[in-house]
């Protein structure tokens, strides 16, 4: 028998949360749950906002505080002609900590047909222009290590033809060699 059924803003709250990577059903409702009864909505909200209108960077795609470039696409000491794909800006810091010596781009995500995340939604044209203006001696994708980080890689490789391109987990980058050394 059933006594409850949950009102249609929150099915679709939870349906929101749902959508997000490594949250789930049951933490999409705990997460709908605490932001209807126990959080400041319309705080959240704002920050929201506020998080979604920041800028890019317009070399590496990293959230700036202002538009242009990034510190890390500014700084000259940086090879440009190593670049590596990452997933996601939480792999960032492991990375610059590795002492990997290049410069990044960030897709903020993968593709993933199942969460409707498409080329588009990754911004992939600007990294195929970025990388046709200024091609990299070496391009290192490294995506998560899952089916469909994998599935990225294998679509970004094959959209450049004329690029060579090396794929590898992302916790194998870390471990790459490094030419320099103090
Ligand atoms: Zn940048």
């Amino acid at each position: 028998m059933k006594y409850y059924q949950p009102a249609a803003a929150f099915r679709r709250l939870c349906d929101a949360f749902d959508q997000m990577p490594g949250i789930g059903e049951q933490g999409a409702k705990r997460m709908a749950e605490w932001l209807m009864y126990q959080s400041d909505a319309q705080a959240f909200l704002d920050t929201l906002e506020q998080a979604a209108a920041m800028p890019l960077c317009q070399c590496c795609n990293l959230v700036v505080e202002d538009a242009g470039h990034c510190p890390l696409c500014s700084d000259p000491e940086r090879d440009a002609q190593t670049l590596a794909v990452i997933a996601e800006t939480a792999q960032l810091q492991p990375l610059l900590d590795s002492g990997f010596p290049g410069q990044v781009y960030v897709l903020h995500g993968v593709l993933s047909p199942a969460r409707r995340i498409g080329p588009s939604a990754l911004r992939l044209e600007n990294f195929f222009s970025r990388v046709q203006q200024q091609p990299p001696e070496q391009l290192l994708l490294a995506l998560t290590d899952t089916v469909e980080g994998r599935a990225t890689a294998d679509y970004i490789s094959r959209s450049l033809p004329a690029q060579r391109s090396h794929s590898l987990p992302f916790t194998e980058l870390l471990t790459l060699p490094t030419t320099e050394s103090e």
